[in-house]
């Protein structure tokens, strides 16, 4: 049996394909731009710096809350199937027994609202990596760092 879960979410970008992050530093929002995958203009980076206090945070850090709520929720319908697919794996191999699946077994875990993103805040791009377009709210628009190496540049 295969331990891991695959679970792919699909989280709501605005009109011109950016994706909204909070900084677990500041816990102020902004947005970066959702590359595709395999994107070469992608930057391949271990961190990023938030945009609005240039803290930096491991890649996985920067969820809204809205967004960690969406994942978790789709992840609920995803391990309620694995568990079901193990029990009826485990009972296969034993003699004598069955294992019927009883849909009525549920982790109970709700499935959010698909999320729906406004098209706020401005775009600015760092004359460092401009490749790596960010949205910050008007008013922090006179200082911003780089997503990808934290320098500070202003719209
Ligand atoms: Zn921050
Ligand atoms: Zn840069």
């Amino acid at each position: 049996m295969d331990d891991e879960i695959r679970i792919s979410v699909s989280l709501p970008l605005d009109d011109d394909g950016f994706l909204r992050r909070e900084c677990p530093t500041c816990d102020r929002e902004f947005k970066w731009f959702s590359h595709d995958e395999g994107d070469p203009d992608a930057e391949p980076a271990t961190q990023y710096f938030c945009p609005l206090c240039g803290v930096s945070s491991g890649l996985d850090s920067w969820w809204t809350p809205a967004q960690l709520e969406l994942v978790y929720g789709n992840a609920g319908g995803a391990i309620d199937q694995a568990v079901k697919d193990m029990m009826a794996d485990m009972f296969k191999g034993m003699k004598g027994l069955t294992y019927k699946p009883n849909s009525s077994f549920s982790l109970d875990i709700e499935t959010p609202d698909a999320l729906i993103e406004s098209d706020d805040m401005v775009m600015v791009e760092p004359p460092c990596h401009p490749n790596e377009p960010l949205k910050v709210p008007a008013e922090s628009a006179e200082r911003i760092y780089c997503l990808i190496c934290g320098s500070a540049f202003a719209a």
